[in-house]
């Protein structure tokens, strides 16, 4: 049952048909369209800053074709092909960046000049702009064409639709299928998506789901007709992220929208049920700025005069992208929500739900629109800064180094104030506070923002020189963390996890894959007494692995307990880290006594902390776990203990960069559930002797098989500008494989990159470019990591 015929719940219905599901039913509240969906301007484009986000539009745009040839239904598909344009040289560096992004993806994006953007868009005035990119694959569709093609689809595939009815009220029953409680009677049904669009929230309540989700009011206004465009080809799709505008041609006339500074919600808490056909009051007051700039930019539009103003809303998760998928804590219950590009994203989010529901796997990597990556941290309050942020920002440049400020600070840990008073410049993760680099002077104490090495190189460097050097202090607090207790606990991790379950006192480093074999985690697990682990992970994924859990349950008696803020944690790495937390501990911390990846329950000065032997910085070191109330007490001991040791704060960068020096991966940039366990070079971490685990039987094929993809270090020859991450890898100058991380490593003093390559060409000594910021450099594979590739150091 798919609560919602907006064109996100058409979509989806017809992938369930197409999934081979027929008894399938929508049931629509009024008419189709009757949400965001039917005064949307129907604009549609391939570019997303998520590569996988991206492939989805790039389907969503192919399908249109294929649902009118089913339904007989025009879509209304009108592909002018679209510029970009570039106000300044930092936007051209994003353009750059974005079309060396698309190379891989199979996107005929072109860099032009500012001449030849006049000659295609002749209505721009040049003198604003200082070059542009071109994406032949752009234009708009009828979004109530597109919304009926998926919805006759369907019924073509077997499908009902109910119009007039409201869905009420949601009643699980015991056996996990639904009653559905609708203005005309009760339904009962298997599965349930929400796909309510604006009404998202209130079908989540229902169920007692608070959604982050948070409808904006979005204006575009239409001009009369222009004698410019009289007798013309019709005008293709242009953005002018200076002016914060877009625009295309509609009849004779041209449609230019806005995503102004000053966005307005709507409905911030319900929405109300008699909300219909309906459009909101105009306000083009509060859009003054942006046409100002617009009839600058485009002299003709101002002269044309507005014909027509429409002011709708659309819903918006924090990020921007949609939330899809099955949710923790419920059975069968979906939500394919948050879709703030209808007509570019929707085909892909039917088709990803669709698959999910069907096959139980989304077929695709959808992480960056998994419902799972929020926590109970995005709050309706957080939510509504976030998505005030996102709306004001949609077509500004992020940096690579901008950390964001809406809802900031919101949850901090312990010493905060006293990282703080160190002139720790902070970046957010989960809503929580944790620091980035530490400056020398407060004064000094923030970004520059920029595509190149800015201001913070040279501190993260000299962090970098302390860890190798003598001994660092990083907060490690901002790791999911999980409690695993009760007899059986061993079995249902054995089954869980890729490697083999450690014995008391010893830690593994273990993936964790589905049954088709990809990687859908990577832990550290810690195993404090024979019924008593701890897993350490991402923790982002929190909710995601939660998921995952709750899917292969641990068997009665096993208790999965998330205690991520619970237990927080400082680490020292370096090879004075010994020495250092030596005069705090009794236990002796000799190697032979505790030897790399061990785990013991020990105080450190006053403090009851349970201590790893390990560090993600490949230097002998040492993870503390404390319970947060200890955590202050913790960090005053090792500050004054490691005086005499020359100790120095670190931060996230600098673990970055030395973490890729060692080839080391992380979640969401080096594993990923499009790749698995050989592929991402973590083999050695699969436990063959099990005779059970999940995903063995594809992990044996991928290890026969060699894979299809490598992931590879590269040293690169760059100058100012290292590479980020998504920027694509040529070899003999053909775009083969992407890069996932890159950083300058202060260690080696070589600027670094991971990435993906075909497998074939694993073995290529030479070849191989990046482009970094449009200029391709020489990239060396790595056969081993540029840093102690034999991990002495770690082990000493
Ligand atoms: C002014 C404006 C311009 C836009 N321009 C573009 C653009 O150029 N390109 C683009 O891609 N996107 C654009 N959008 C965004 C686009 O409209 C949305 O991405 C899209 O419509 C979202 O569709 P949906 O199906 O998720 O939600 P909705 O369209 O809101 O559909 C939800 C449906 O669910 C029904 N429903 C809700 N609750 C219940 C219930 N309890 N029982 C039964 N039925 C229920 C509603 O009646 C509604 O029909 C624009 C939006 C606006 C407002």
């Amino acid at each position: 049952m798919v609560i919602g015929g907006g064109v996100v719940g058409a979509s989806v219905l017809y992938h369930l048909t197409k999934a081979g599901w027929k008894d399938v039913l929508l049931i629509e509240r009024a008419e189709l369209t009757s949400g965001s969906t039917w005064h949307a301007a129907g604009g549609m484009h391939t570019v997303n800053g998520d590569p996988n986000v991206a492939k989805l539009q790039q389907y969503t745009i192919k399908l249109y074709e294929e649902i009118e040839r089913i339904s007989g239904q025009s879509c209304g598909v009108h592909i002018t092909g679209g510029i970009m344009l570039a106000g300044t040289r930092e936007r051209l560096d994003w353009l750059k960046m974005a079309k060396a992004r698309g190379r891989y993806l199979g996107m005929d994006l072109e860099l032009i000049s500012v001449d030849e953007a006049a000659r295609l868009f002749p209505l721009m005035d040049k003198k604003h702009f200082a070059g542009a990119l071109y994406d032949p694959i752009e234009g708009h569709v009828d979004p109530y064409g597109v919304t009926h093609a998926y919805a006759k689809s369907a019924q073509i595939g077997g499908a009902d639709i109910v119009r007039q009815t409201r869905v009420t009220d949601l009643q699980a029953r015991p056996d996990g299928t639904w009653d559905v409680i609708t203005t005309a009677g009760t339904v009962h049904a298997e599965h349930v998506v929400n796909a309510a669009g604006l009404w998202a929230r209130e079908v989540g309540r229902m169920v007692g789901l608070e959604l982050p989700v948070l409808a904006m009011e979005h204006q575009y206004l239409i001009t009369g007709d222009m004698p410019e465009l009289a007798g013309k080809q019709e005008q293709m799709h242009c953005i002018d992220f200076e002016g914060e505008i877009y625009l295309r041609q509609e009849r004779g006339g041209m449609l230019m929208g806005t995503y102004e500074r000053a966005g307005v919600p709507w409905s911030e808490t319900h929405t109300p049920w008699d909300f219909g056909q309906d459009l909101l009051p105009n306000d083009l007051e509060r859009i003054a700025p942006s046409l100002e700039i617009g009839f600058e930019h485009f002299p003709s539009l101002g002269a044309a005069g507005i014909k027509k103003v429409v002011n709708g809303p659309f819903t918006f998760a924090p990020d921007g992208n949609p939330l899809i998928g099955p949710v923790k804590g419920l059975t069968h219950y979906w939500v394919a929500c948050g879709v703030m590009a209808g007509f570019s994203q929707g085909g892909g989010v039917g088709l990803a739900l669709a698959q999910w529901m069907a096959d139980g796997d989304p077929g695709a990597d959808v992480w960056a629109m998994d419902v799972a990556r929020y926590g109970d941290w995005a709050t309706l309050k957080y939510t509504h800064a976030k998505v005030r942020e996102n709306y004001s920002r949609r077509f500004s440049i992020r940096f690579p180094n901008e950390e964001l400020t809406a809802a900031r600070p919101l949850r901090t840990t312990p010493i905060y104030e006293q990282l703080k008073a160190e002139n720790a410049v902070f970046g957010e993760y989960c809503a929580l506070e944790h620091p980035l680099w530490f400056a020398p002077t407060a004064a000094e104490a923030h970004d520059r923002v920029s595509f190149r090495r800015s201001n913070s190189h040279a501190h993260v460097g000299a962090e970098c020189a302390a860890v190798r050097e003598s001994v660092g202090l990083l907060e490690i607090s901002n790791y999911g963390k999980f409690e695993i207790r009760g007899p059986g606990c061993a079995e249902w991790l054995a089954r869980l996890m890729a490697n083999r379950v450690p014995p008391v006192g010893r830690i593994v480093l273990t993936p964790m894959l589905n049954e088709r074999g990809k990687l859908i985690g990577d832990f550290t697990l810690c195993r404090a007494a024979a019924e008593h682990f701890f897993l350490i992970g991402t923790y982002a994924a929190e909710v995601y692995y939660l998921r995952w859990f709750e899917r292969h349950r641990p068997p009665a008696g096993v208790s999965v307990r998330p205690c991520a803020m619970e237990y927080v944690g400082l680490s020292v790495a370096g090879p004075q880290s010994r020495a250092l937390l030596q005069t705090l501990v009794r236990e002796d911390l000799s190697s032979t006594a505790f030897p790399f990846l061990s785990f013991r329950r020990m105080d450190v000065g006053m403090v009851p902390a349970y201590v790893g032997r390990m560090s993600f910085t490949g230097e002998l070191g040492y993870e503390m776990w404390v319970t947060s109330d200890y955590q202050r007490a913790l960090y005053d001991s090792l500050v004054a203990a490691g005086r005499e040791f020359g100790l120095r704060s670190f931060g996230g960068r600098a673990l970055n960069a030395m973490r890729i020096e060692k080839s080391f991966g992380t979640w969401a940039r080096e594993y990923r559930p499009i790749y698995g366990p050989f592929e991402a070079g973590l083999g050695r971490f699969v436990d063959w002797r099990k005779d059970e685990f999940i995903g063995r039987s594809a992990a044996l094929e991928e290890r026969a098989s060699g894979g299809i993809l490598k992931l590879m270090t590269f040293v690169i020859d760059a100058a100012d500008a290292d590479a980020l991450g998504d920027e694509p890898i040529l070899h003999d100058g053909r775009a083969v494989g992407w890069v996932t991380s890159g950083a300058y490593g202060h260690r080696v003093q070589r600027s670094l990159a991971l990435g993906y390559v075909p497998a074939a060409l694993a073995s290529a000594e030479d070849g191989f470019e990046i482009e970094i910021i449009g200029e391709r450099h020489r990239a060396s594979p790595q056969a081993v990591a540029p840093y102690d590739p034999s991990g002495q150091l770690m082990r000493q």
